[in-house]
C-alpha cells in the first residue's frame, strides 16, 4: 500500500499544493476480470486537488472516493470529478463508490448548484460513512473513527497488502480534520504511518476544530503510531513552526506532507519516500539531494520541489 500526497494545504489551496487530497494505492485482484491490479483511493478532493490527480494517475481509474467531511476546503473539486465522469474521458464506466458522512450527496448538490432531482446515479455510488464500519474498496479496508471538528467529521484507518510482502497488512490513519480526541486515538493505534492534520498552531486557542503541533505529536506518541507525516499546515503559517511544535511531544520519524511525495506503507522514509509519477518512480541516483537538508530519517529528496526545508527529523 502507498500514499501519495496530491495536495496538503491546510483549509485552502496554497502557493505550493492545492487543498487535501490523499492518493491511497494498494494492487489486489479484480473480482471482474481475474487480474491483478492498482486500486485508487481519493481521500478527499479538495479545491484543484482533482487536477493535481493527473499527476499521479488517469482519473479514469479511480475506484473510490472518501471525504473525512463536507467542509469545501475537502470536497469542492468534486465538480470536476463529476464533470470527467459524466461528459468526459470517464463517462460511460460504472458509477464509482463516493462515500462521506450523512449529507454527503446534498453536499454535493450544494456545490454543483443542483436541487434534489439529481442523484448522479450514474457517475456516483454515495455511501454513508458509520463510525466503526468498514468499508472496503478493493485490497483496502477502512474504517471510521469520528473526529471532533466543527461539523461531523471522521478519521480512517486503512488496512492494505504490504508492497512488499501481500500477504502481510500495512496500516495508515488518516486524522482528516480534528482536535485531538479518544475516537480518533483509537483509530490510530498502532499504526504504520499517521496522516497526521496540523492545522493550528499554539497561537491558535479555539478547541473542537483543528490540532495544534503539542496535540498532533501527542497523538502520535499515545497511539504508538510507526512514523508521522504532518499536513493540513495552513499556508501562512511557517512549516517549521509546525514541526517544532510538533517535536515537543513526538521523537518519531517526522516529515511534512508535499504534494507529490509518495510513501509506502510500513518502509522507513528513508526507504520509501519518494517523488514522482506512479509508475515512474525515480531511481535514487537520479535525485538531487540538497546539501544540508538531508534528515535522520529521510535518505533521498527529489530536489527544487523539495528544497523548502521541510523535511526534519
Ligand atoms: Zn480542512
Ligand atoms: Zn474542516
Amino acid at each position: 500500500m502507498e500514499l501519495r500526497i496530491v495536495g496538503c494545504t491546510g483549509s485552502m489551496s496554497g502557493p505550493h499544493s492545492s487543498a487535501s487530497c490523499y492518493l491511497v494505492r494498494a494492487r489486489g485482484m479484480d473480482p471482474v476480470t481475474g487480474v491483478v491490479r492498482w486500486w485508487n483511493l481519493a481521500l478527499d478532493l479538495g479545491p484543484g486537488s482533482f487536477g493535481q490527480l493527473w499527476r499521479h494517475i488517469d482519473p479514469v481509474d479511480l475506484d473510490a472516493v472518501v471525504f473525512s467531511h463536507c467542509h469545501a476546503d475537502h470536497m469542492a473539486d468534486v465538480i470536476s470529478l463529476h464533470v470527467h465522469r459524466r461528459w468526459g474521458p470517464a463517462k460511460g464506466r460504472a458509477p464509482i463508490v463516493v462515500a462521506g458522512p450523512a449529507g454527503t450527496i446534498d453536499r454535493i448538490r450544494d456545490i454543483d448548484g443542483c436541487g434534489p432531482g439529481e442523484d448522479y446515479a450514474g457517475e456516483f455510488r454515495v455511501q454513508e460513512l458509520i463510525a466503526g464500519q468498514n468499508v472496503q474498496i478493493g485490497p483496502l479496508s477502512l474504517v471510521p473513527s469520528p473526529a471532533w471538528h466543527s461539523v461531523p467529521a471522521f478519521g480512517v484507518r486503512i488496512s492494505g497488502p504490504d508492497e512488499a510482502d501481500p500477504f502481510r497488512t500495512v496500516t495508515l490513519f488518516y486524522t482528516g480534520d480534528t482536535d485531538e480526541c479518544d475516537t480518533i486515538l483509537e483509530g490510530a493505534r498502532g499504526v504504520d504511518l499517521l496522516l497526521t492534520e496540523v492545522g493550528f498552531t499554539r497561537a491558535d486557542t479555539a478547541r473542537g476544530i483543528h490540532m495544534d503541533g503539542e496535540r498532533a505529536g501527542r497523538l502520535a506518541t499515545r497511539a504508538e503510531v510507526s512514523a508521522v507525516v504532518a499536513t493540513h499546515i495552513q499556508p501562512w503559517t511557517p512549516v517549521e513552526v509546525a514541526l517544532e511544535e510538533v517535536r515537543r511531544t513526538w521523537s518519531g520519524p517526522l516529515v511534512a506532507a508535499q504534494a507529490g511525495q509518495c510513501f509506502t506503507v510500513g518502509r522507513s522514509f528513508g526507504r520509501s519516500l519518494r517523488h514522482g509519477r506512479a509508475g515512474a518512480t525515480p531511481q535514487l541516483s537520479e535525485l538531487r539531494v540538497p546539501v544540508g537538508t538531508i534528515p535522520r530519517d529521510v535518505s533521498a529528496q527529489a530536489g527544487d520541489e523539495l528544497a523548502g526545508g521541510v523535511l526534519v527529523p
